[in-house]
This record gives structure tokens, C-alpha cells and sequence, in this order.
């Protein structure tokens, strides 16, 4: 089995792990205290050797997107992070924040440094009014220490860090909603290009990084661009959080290599809860095609589950056994996704409520004999047609879930799925 000590994750267990004085025991803020003194063009090279890809789910190389950025005009730029984790399934960052904030706001600190920033802003999903404390008290800690604020370190390097909350929209997880919703408006996503990092937020150059990937920044630096290219594959270099949820027997964040397969990650969440067997599950969270049984020895790096015909996304693996109606699983889904949709384009608007209505009908025996030609109709209208990512992400789960299970969605012609599927047998815990 490919193994790991923990890395993000390393401090999660030890008493006061969220504070400044836990994290400095455990070498907390000697990369920062290391990159203040180094150019900024060589931590963004190192950040660009190192392989690094957008934890966020999207996999784009983050060092390539900082080197995005035009050369300074004397004006501001912009590091904001995006903490509005809401895809259901993932449940990485929130914890990362609450466990250890100084790993994110060390790595916000060196990432500004590195792309020329004198304020960054670190947008969080609203709902997480425990995690905003908790980030508020450590951006004041560090404050405090003289590791962010004026004339840091006493180098003349001054660094804000605005810590936001935004109001529970799942679409302002997209990064150019999130600009929108910052800025003060309605979260509704940007045509792109161009991109951020040319326009982003008050249209000037912006990078937009997920936490774990800013997080990631300081191990980076600390322990060397050879280390982190050590782990993961050819194209996935370095280590991950994977979140188990669902029938495993015991959930929870995994640290792993990128490259680890699903049956490796499994086994170290104790399996499949007793006395049951694996129907299905999803590599990236619910925007991501499921997979099946078929699929356990999937290595899990962007090129494989890609090739698998999934994505690797944000590495969220919900797991479901045989008691789980894959059509009352999808509708769950549809329901999120239609109730999201911020309704710019029609394709998402009209069609997430479509799918919603047809799923309810077959999910309680009431369909009719098209219905599932229809769904398909429906779905493949609005992928690839509509405005953002949130398009695809109702559309792909029903299309892979119908790939697996057509009969399992036909049988809702005439059965209710509570029918074939009793809840009590469901019910995880
Ligand atoms: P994307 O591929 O459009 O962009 C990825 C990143 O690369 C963006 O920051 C974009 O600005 C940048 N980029 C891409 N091409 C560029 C170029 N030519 N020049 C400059 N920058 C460029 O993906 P996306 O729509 O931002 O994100 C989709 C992903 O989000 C999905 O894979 C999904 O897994 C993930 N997601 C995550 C969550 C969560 O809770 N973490 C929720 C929903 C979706
Ligand atoms: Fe809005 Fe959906 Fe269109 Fe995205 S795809 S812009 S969420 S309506």
C-alpha cells in the first residue's frame, strides 16, 4: 500500500492545534520567515517546478497561473482565496481551516509575496460562522507576531489579510461569482476571458486559489521542490487530502500521494461498512461521473480517473453500498443543483428544473416509459451549452448513473425507489 506520514494534516491531532504557538512548535512559519528573503520570481518558479495543481478541483498548475499575472504598473494586485467549499462530498478545506488556519494564512503570506500583493482576501462560505472566528483570530495572531501587517519582519514588505463570508450561494464558489459577490454584487459568473489573473477582482490582476493549494505552498518551501515532486505521478505530482464519506466503515480526510488507488484509500477507511458490498461512488464530489466496483483499482491522479471516464476533482470519494438507490441518490443531487442555479444562462436554469421534475417522478414510481431518453435528452442539452461548470456538474452524475444503472431508473416507471430500497437498510449510522 502507498503510505504517508501526514503533511497539511500533520498537527490536526495535537492539543490547540488552531494556534499560533501549536503551529510554530512544529515549524510553523519558517518557510514564510525563508521566502521573505528570497525573490519573488524564484518561490514562483519553485511553486511552477514543483508540479503543483489547483486542489480546487479543476487541476490547473498553480505556479502557471501566477506567472498569468502582467508585469507590476505601480497599481494593486490581488491573492484571494477561495475557501467557499460547498460541492457535496468535499469536506477537505473546512476541516484544514479549523484544524490548522496558520497553514493557510503562511501559505497567503508567501503566495503574496511571490506574485507582488499587498492585500489578500480569503472568501469563505458563510454558513461556516465557526471557521470565520477561528481564521479571524488567526490572521490577528499572526498580526500580532509581525508576520502579516506593516513593514513585516522588518523587510518593508507589508501584507492585509481580509478575511470575508459570504452568504451560502454555492455558485459564488465559481471563481468570478466569488469576484462579483466580493465586490459587493449579486454572484453571478463572469464571461472569461479574461481571466483574473488579468482582470480579477476591481479588474485588476488576481490570483484565485483554493485553500489546500495555497496551504500546500509552505511545505513546498520548506522542504524543497525535489521532495514534493518525490510523490504522485508523472503529470499529479505531490500528496492530497481524500475525504471518505458514505458507507465506509470509518470516514473521514485521508492524506495521501496523488496515484494512491481507490482500493488502497478504502482499506485505510476500514472498507465498506460491515456485512455490505460497493454498488458505486464518486471520485471528485457529485459533479463528477460515478464510477462502480469495476472501478477499485482506478489510480487516483487526474490522467487516470480522466481515462476512467470520471474526474479526480476535488478528490471527495463518497462511497455507497447496495442498499443505495442510485435514482434517489441523483435526484438528491438535481435538487442541489437546481436549487443553486444562480439562473444567468437557460440551459441551467430551465434544465436543472426539468431533470429535478423528472427524477421525482421516476424516484417515486411515477415516470413514464420515455422518461429515461428524456433525462438523457435533457442532460445532454444543457452540458456543454450552458454559461459556467455548475451546468455540467447536474448534468454529468445523470448521464454516468444511467451509463451504470438504466434499469435501476426504468424499474421507476412502475416502482418507488423507497420500494426496492428500504430507508432503515440505507441509513448509514
Ligand atoms: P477552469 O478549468 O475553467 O479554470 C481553472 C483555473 O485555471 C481558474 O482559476 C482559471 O482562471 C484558470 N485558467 C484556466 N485557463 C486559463 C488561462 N488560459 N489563462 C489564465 N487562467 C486560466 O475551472 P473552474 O470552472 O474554475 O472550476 C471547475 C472545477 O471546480 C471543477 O473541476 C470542480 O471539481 C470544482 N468545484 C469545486 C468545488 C469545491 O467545493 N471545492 C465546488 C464546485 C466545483
Ligand atoms: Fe448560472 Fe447555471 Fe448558467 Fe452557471 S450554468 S451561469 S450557475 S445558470
Amino acid at each position: 500500500m502507498t503510505t504517508l506520514a501526514p503533511i497539511l494534516s500533520d498537527i490536526w491531532d495535537a492539543p490547540r492545534s488552531w494556534t499560533l504557538a501549536t503551529y510554530t512548535e512544529h515549524q510553523g512559519y519558517d518557510a514564510w520567515r525563508k521566502a521573505i528573503h528570497t525573490e519573488p520570481a524564484e518561490l514562483v518558479n519553485a511553486v511552477k517546478d514543483s508540479g503543483l495543481r489547483g486542489r480546487g478541483g479543476a487541476g490547473f498548475p498553480t505556479g502557471l497561473k501566477w506567472s498569468f499575472l502582467p508585469a507590476p504598473d505601480g497599481g494593486p494586485r490581488y491573492l484571494v482565496v477561495n475557501a467557499d467549499e460547498s460541492e457535496p462530498g468535499t469536506c477537505k478545506d473546512i476541516p484544514l481551516m479549523l484544524a490548522n488556519p496558520h497553514s493557510l494564512i503562511e501559505g497567503v503570506a508567501i503566495t503574496s509575496f511571490a506574485i507582488g500583493s499587498n492585500h489578500a482576501f480569503i472568501y469563505l462560505r458563510g454558513e461556516v460562522v465557526h471557521v470565520y472566528r477561528r481564521l479571524l483570530a488567526a490572521v490577528r495572531e499572526a498580526r500580532e507576531a509581525g508576520l502579516l501587517g506593516q513593514n513585516i519582519l522588518g523587510t518593508g514588505y507589508d501584507l492585509e489579510v481580509t478575511v470575508h463570508a459570504g452568504a451560502g450561494a454555492y455558485i459564488c464558489g465559481e471563481e468570478t461569482a466569488l469576484l462579483d459577490s466580493l465586490e459587493g454584487r449579486r454572484g453571478q459568473p463572469r464571461l472569461k476571458p479574461p481571466f483574473p489573473a488579468v482582470a480579477g477582482l476591481y479588474a485588476r490582476p488576481t490570483v484565485v486559489n483554493n485553500v489546500e493549494s495555497i496551504a500546500s505552498v509552505p511545505t513546498i518551501i520548506r522542504n524543497g521542490v525535489d521532495w514534493f515532486t518525490s510523490m504522485g505521478t508523472e503529470k499529479s505530482k505531490g500528496h492530497g487530502l481524500f475525504s471518505l464519506s458514505g458507507h465506509v466503515a470509518k470516514p473521514g480526510q485521508y492524506e495521501a500521494p496523488l496515484g494512491i488507488t481507490f482500493r488502497e484509500l478504502l482499506d485505510m477507511a476500514g472498507g465498506v461498512r460491515d456485512g455490505h458490498s460497493l454498488k458505486f461512488w464518486t471520485p471528485g464530489g457529485s459533479s463528477t461521473p460515478i464510477l462502480t466496483a469495476e472501478h477499485l483499482d482506478v489510480v487516483l491522479d487526474y490522467e487516470s480517473v480522466g481515462a476512467a471516464g470520471s474526474m479526480l476533482a476535488t478528490r471527495a470519494l463518497q462511497v455507497f453500498d447496495e442498499t443505495t438507490s442510485v435514482v434517489r441518490c441523483v435526484s438528491r443531487w438535481t435538487d442541489f443543483y437546481q436549487h443553486e442555479s444562480c439562473g444567468k444562462c437557460t440551459p441551467c436554469r430551465e434544465g436543472t428544473f426539468w431533470l429535478k421534475q423528472i427524477l421525482h417522478r421516476l424516484e417515486a414510481g411515477k415516470g413514464t416509459e420515455s422518461d429515461v431518453d428524456l433525462l438523457l435528452d435533457v442532460a445532454g442539452n444543457i452540458e456543454g451549452r450552458s454559461f459556467c461548470a455548475l451546468g455540467d456538474a447536474a448534468a454529468t452524475p445523470i448521464k454516468s448513473a444511467i451509463k451504470y444503472f438504466r434499469e435501476e431508473f426504468e424499474q421507476g416507471v412502475h416502482t418507488p425507489a423507497w420500494e426496492l430500497f428500504p430507508y432503515e437498510a440505507n441509513a448509514a449510522f
